[in-house]
């Protein structure tokens, strides 16, 4: 079963998960399960616990890689944000504008590798932090230039975003 917070798996008649402690089930759906499992054959059992587990493992390697790679992944971010900016200037880039982006562009690489990235997450959070050093610099008024940097930004973000995802289950 997996929870629906942090999308890892857990046994099915586990009442909260063992990751993230959300509540899955309630005590009496958690106890059908647990009949349900019982029920099982001790080979089935072992068979689906050798599996579980090893996602579990999968999954925790997941998050202790994702803590590793924050700066990496900041740095990404921060790079997103200045390369679009440079690469759809229109006026002049200086030391402000590389602050303003390497600041939000860090933020937004920030809160995607806290959240375990996500295609949408990721374009969500460029595109927003695109928008915003625009808003910051002034350069809302150049039209162009703002469809142009939101677009790279987004897709960077969506790719970002996606190679940061836990991959599922199945492509183990
Ligand atoms: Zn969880």
């Amino acid at each position: 079963m997996l929870c629906k917070k942090c999308a890892c798996e857990n046994f099915p008649y586990e009442q909260t998960c063992w990751f993230c402690d959300n509540t899955m089930q309630s005590p009496a759906e958690s106890a059908s399960h647990q009949e349900e499992w019982n029920k099982l054959t001790a080979e089935l059992r072992n068979e689906i616990e050798a599996r579980i587990t090893q996602q579990q493992v999968k999954y925790q390697e997941y998050v202790t890689n994702l803590g590793k790679k924050r700066v990496l992944h900041i740095l990404t971010g921060a790079g997103i944000i200045l390369f679009t900016d440079i690469i759809t200037l229109t006026g002049s880039f200086g030391i402000f504008a590389f602050f303003i982006d390497t600041f939000l562009g860090s933020v937004a690489g920030r809160l995607l590798n806290a959240n375990k990235g996500g295609t949408y997450y990721g374009l969500f959070l460029f595109v927003t932090a695109y928008t915003a050093s625009a808003v910051i610099r002034g350069t809302m008024s150049s039209i162009l230039e703002f469809g142009m940097g939101a677009f790279i930004a987004g897709i960077a973000g969506y790719l970002f975003g996606n190679s940061l995802e836990i991959k599922r289950i199945d492509s183990w």
